[in-house]
């Protein structure tokens, strides 16, 4: 409980409900909403309303107060989380992580930011040149990081379009001494495509004063005003600056920052070559942008233009031939062409950060233990009008996710009362294994089916391979279609199936799932790029040396690697001791002043808060050392007040929960009392109030 809060800020833990209803839940988090109280606790657990103002919480004077400080010194924070993240790692040399989780725009990238601010400020006091750097490296990563991987949606303003996990390793001083970023899943698609009001990545906003102000376009005074990837052309000239001295800072040498430009003006350009069709050959219509990517490239033009209007295929007889292209499949090519360039460049930014940032020469016998502390900022439960593919992605990460939360949780719990020799009831909650499973099963799972759809030799298309599933699946409790309900109207024979997720019900549409999924590109691009005489765009493109024959027949598919790398994910945040913050977003007008009951119940059920708050009092809702008890409360009894006299604090305590007669509803372990319901720790909290 937060000692420094007054009730009429509500209650700073929600295990102080005094009844476990979403109709408390929500007075609770509103009363404190309106009250500018944004953080409250579930336990360790944050609760974090999107405040969608400035608040002056985040200074160095909030920093100092939570330092070395423990959870309930103070009032709820994401400070205070990472302070105990901070301090179990440091003390307990665990290794931790601080999970983010929320839909988009609720604030989860922000908290994020504070949380690494927060480590950079308490770490390091001596200022060691060399920590100091690495902590520079780290904070300014966020802003390259940012500037490719976020776009401006209907939702947020500055909505990160990929899932990020930052490790933070540190030496047994605690001071941090490098780290590694995994990201996740970008969403490619808006390079090429975005929805009304929406933008492409920041970074193109920022490529657009780069090419006024550069020789890009050599041959022309200004570049094309109208780029059909971009719905408008204004650029982001603050931002480019920030991002070019960010670059800069990290390590990246001009060679590269200049080919990072280049590479993002020749996906500009290709947003503007279109395909001309006679009836039986196509051209290139934009010779002139088609000279400029070669030139940005430092391929050769010719070159560009073929692999723009054929492909090379074996044949079953093992001979290459070239075939050209229709129209249609010219216009696909460019567009897979332009994101995998976008997707292959960003992947290569992180890893370059990463090869920065890698803790070099750590020698564990020298240097002790190498501890970490991991950021998990990730894409939270999708549910659109139109769900497609990459929701089917976020949405079975989110279930991996919510199935460890819920694991950990409740091994956190049950390995503290072992710890303290208290006897532990198990808890029954809702084990999301079944839609796990109904995903990422071999051979059953939805991701198989799909799988072999796309594999498969025939021509097949999404609506055959939603009746795959329907044969296959129609017994899943947790799946149905129009097929196996009928009478459904809100589904559609053709193209939908519905996911009974953890979170809700979402209906995907099967359009463009198979497509997606085989993230299909021509080898001929790859090949294109691996020539390239620009030794930063053919690091990128390693695969382009492989000729057609030696291409894999059978390539790992989108939905497959994205399985993958979440499944890696959760196997190394399992081995961390996890902290928590789960954030809402309360209204959908960016408004500081308006919290929707609706919305907010909505996420206030599927992030699973009341089950946790539940889960957190169906044991013991409160544990305090004996100690920090008998502080507190000592003034409460006649026998501990101002002293006691007994043998050990244990016995001071018992003597005050007996006279307060909440004897019933305690456990001693054997450093903390522990308190079952929260009703006798808050009369004791009323009492201590009158007194003082
Ligand atoms: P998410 O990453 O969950 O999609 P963001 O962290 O990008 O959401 O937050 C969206 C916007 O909300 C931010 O750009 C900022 O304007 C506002 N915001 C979020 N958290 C805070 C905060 N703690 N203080 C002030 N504004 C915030
Ligand atoms: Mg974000």
């Amino acid at each position: 409980m937060a000692e420094l809060e007054g009730l009429e800020f509500g209650k700073s833990d929600f295990v102080l409900l005094d009844e476990v209803t979403m109709e408390q839940f929500m007075e609770n988090l509103k009363l404190r909403f309106e009250k500018g109280r944004i953080y409250t606790y579930i336990g360790e657990v944050v609760v974090s309303v999107n405040p969608y103002r400035q608040m002056d919480i985040y200074g160095k004077d909030t920093i100092d107060a939570y330092r070395g400080r423990e959870l309930y010194e103070n009032p709820p924070h994401l400070y205070a989380v990472s302070d105990a993240a901070y301090k179990a790692m440091k003390r307990r040399a665990k290794d931790t992580c601080i999970v983010i989780s929320g839909e988009s725009g609720a604030g989860k990238t922000e908290a994020s930011k504070y949380i690494m601010q927060y480590i950079a400020a308490i770490t390091n006091p001596s200022q060691r040149a060399e920590v100091e750097s690495v902590k520079n490296v780290l904070l300014k990563s966020n802003c390259v990081l940012e500037a490719f991987g976020n776009a401006k949606t209907n939702r947020n303003d500055n909505s990160s379009r990929f899932g990020k996990y930052m490790d933070i390793n540190f030496n047994f001083n605690g001071d941090p001494t490098g780290g590694h970023i995994n990201n996740y899943l970008l969403e490619k698609s808006r390079v090429v495509q975005q929805q009304d009001g929406e933008r492409n990545f920041h970074s193109f906003y920022q490529v657009l004063v780069f090419c006024s102000t550069s020789n890009t376009f050599t041959d022309q005074k200004e570049p094309p005003r109208v780029f059909f990837f971009l719905q408008t052309s204004n650029n982001d000239r603050s931002s480019h600056k920030a991002v070019m001295n960010a670059l800069g800072v990290i390590g990246f040498s001009e060679e590269e920052i200049s080919s990072i430009y280049q590479i993002l003006a020749s996906i500009l350009l290709l947003g503007n070559i279109q395909f001309e069709s006679d009836g039986e050959n196509v051209q290139v219509l934009g010779q002139e942008a088609v000279k400029h990517i070669s030139e940005l490239t430092s391929t050769d033009p010719d070159s560009v233009t073929k692999s723009l209007l054929f492909r090379t295929v074996a044949t079953g007889g093992g001979e290459v031939i070239e075939k050209g292209h229709s129209e249609q499949d010219a216009c696909f090519g460019r567009d897979a062409f332009a994101k995998a360039l976008y997707e292959r460049l960003f992947g290569w930014i992180v890893s370059r950060i990463n090869s920065i940032i890698e803790v070099k020469d750590y020698n564990p016998v020298l240097h002790g233990k190498n501890t970490v502390i991991g950021v998990l900022d990730i894409y939270g439960f999708e549910i659109f009008d139109n769900n497609s593919f990459e929701q089917f992605c976020i949405n079975y990460c989110n279930e991996k996710l919510q199935q460890l939360f819920i694991e950990l949780i409740l091994q956190q719990e049950q390995g503290e009362y072992q710890r303290e020799g208290i006897t532990w009831q198990h808890i029954d909650y809702f084990n999301n294994q079944i839609i796990v499973d109904l995903v990422e099963q071999p051979h059953k799972g939805i991701i198989s089916i799909l799988d072999e759809a796309c594999l498969s030799v025939g021509k097949v298309t999404d609506t055959v391979c939603l009746d795959s599933m329907d044969t296959k699946l129609s017994q899943h409790p947790h799946y149905t279609s129009r097929k196996l309900s009928p009478t459904d109207k809100t589904m559609d024979f053709q193209k939908h199936f519905r996911i009974r997720h953890y979170a809700g019900d979402v209906t995907y549409s099967v359009e463009g799932f198979l497509d997606k999924n085989k993230d299909l590109l021509f080898q001929d691009f790859k090949r294109l790029m691996y020539n390239s005489s620009n030794p930063v765009l053919k690091e990128m493109w390693p695969d382009g040396q492989l000729s057609i024959t030696e291409v894999t027949k059978r390539p790992l598919t989108a939905a497959t690697l994205f399985k993958n790398s979440i499944v890696a994910l959760v196997d190394k945040l399992a081995c961390k001791e996890p902290y928590y913050v789960r954030c809402i977003k309360p209204n959908e007008m960016k408004s500081p002043v308006l919290l929707d009951d609706a919305r907010c119940q909505h996420q206030v059920a599927y992030l699973g808060l009341l089950e946790n708050v539940m889960v957190r009092r169906a044991g013991f809702a409160y544990r305090q050392p004996y100690a920090r008890f008998l502080q507190r409360y000592k003034m409460t009894c006649e026998y501990t007040w101002p002293n006691h006299l007994m043998g050990s604090d244990r016995e001071a305590v018992e003597a005050i929960v007996t006279q307060h007669g909440f004897q019933d509803d305690v456990a001693y372990g054997h450093t903390k009392l522990f308190v079952r319901t929260p009703r006798s720790l808050f009369s004791l909290e009323q009492e201590r109030a009158a007194l003082i």
